[in-house]
């Protein structure tokens, strides 16, 4: 039998900022730059490669205290590692940047054991699908017409991915008319065939939002996301009884109590996880194994390249949203970004780990610390 000792040598992580490529908006927030938090976690000579998406901060608490119970430790213990970062913030709180800087250690650590096991992730993890399907998303409210349509035709006509989502929401709720213009240009461009999804990130109060569904389905709209704020779930829970559409939420799913609060509510049809937020590939294994017991799929929310290979190795996944901004930043960072034509990610069975390579070079004119 093969003996792995590995202790982890060294845990760094860096900020990246980065542009947008131009404004953008969704129903709740607007903004023009993105942070990455790269976490490195190295042993006997391999780099695993962790990251999130969210505030430099995250890069702080990797140092400290997160290092310190993870260096030393064997990099077979992914697992391990993930409970003893989740004990050492008890302290500073366990939700938010804390459990972004947790989600990219452990990202890197999972990275790290496939490499050295030389196995693709997807195959460590028990790959249940060779593809997974993913849904263009970004159509943000900033957007005029013209960008509106010309990135719906990139996602629907040039990459063949058969389902899209846009924003709505627009000023906490209170342009709805736009809103309503804007699904209408959405249904137009893209034609009959192709699923359309809505995302206001809780924007709407409980009676909107129940209104707004009821127009939604005049477009076909299959997917309705935080029609209500998602630290509501009863609210989510009694839209989702009036409307149509898939009600989904669960971006701000931080550990497994957050999962477990919205699938107890009835909130969801579909619940998003985040591997960059939720605890990285040990929470969203997690996350999706309680959906599953309520015989709830589960989606990947932003960070595609984080998500496909454990997004192929989850029974009870949907597909993976192929963020406008996030994608856009994986294939400027890593070498092996993965393409979404024909409307899936395919994890590559000749590559290790994620099977991704950082390029530090040209994201050092990004880097803050
Ligand atoms: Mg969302």
């Amino acid at each position: 039998m093969r003996k792995v000792q590995a202790p982890v040598e060294s845990l760094t992580a860096a900020a990246y900022v980065i542009p947008t490529d131009g404004p953008e908006s969704d129903g709740t927030l607007a903004w023009d730059r993105t942070a990455m938090i790269v976490v490195t976690a190295r042993a006997e000579g391999e780099t695993g490669t962790g990251w999130s998406y969210g505030s430099p901060t995250a890069g702080c608490i990797v140092r400290d205290p997160l290092a310190h119970v993870v260096v030393g430790r064997s990099a077979m213990d992914a697992s391990g590692a993930n409970e003893a970062m989740s004990r050492a913030v008890r302290n500073i709180g366990r939700e938010g940047v804390a459990s972004m800087a947790i989600s990219a250690v452990d990202i890197a650590l999972w990275d790290l054991k496939a490499r050295l096991l030389g196995v693709p992730l997807a195959a460590l993890l028990g790959q249940v699908r060779a593809d997974v399907p993913v849904y263009g998303s970004g159509g943000f409210i900033s957007y005029d017409e013209e960008q509106t349509t010309e990135q719906l035709t990139g996602w629907v006509a040039r990459d063949q991915i058969p389902r899209v989502k846009i924003k709505i929401g627009e000023a906490w709720g209170g342009n709805e008319r736009r809103d309503r213009v804007r699904v209408a240009l959405a249904r137009k461009v893209i034609g009959p065939g192709p699923e359309l999804y809505v995302d206001a990130n809780g924007g709407y109060g409980t009676g909107q939002a129940v209104r707004v569904g009821e127009w939604l389905t005049d477009y076909d709209v299959s997917w309705f996301e935080e029609p209500v704020s998602s630290q509501d779930p009863a609210g989510l829970a009694c839209v989702r009884r009036q409307v149509r559409p898939d009600v989904t939420a669960g971006e701000y799913s931080w550990t497994l109590a957050d999962s477990a609060r919205l699938l107890d509510a009835g909130a969801v049809d579909c619940l998003q996880l985040d591997v960059t937020r939720c605890g990285g590939i040990t929470g969203f294994m997690a996350g999706a194994a309680l959906a599953a017991a309520r015989s709830v799929p589960v989606s990947a929310h932003c960070a595609p390249n984080a998500h496909a290979h454990v997004a192929a190795a989850v029974p009870n996944l949907r597909h993976i949203e192929y963020f406008h901004d996030h994608q856009r930043i994986e294939r400027m960072a890593f070498d092996g970004a993965l393409d979404p034509s024909g409307g899936v990610l395919t994890p590559d069975p000749g590559r290790a780990g994620l099977g991704l390579e950082f390029r530090s070079a040209d994201a050092e004119k990004y880097h803050q610390d």
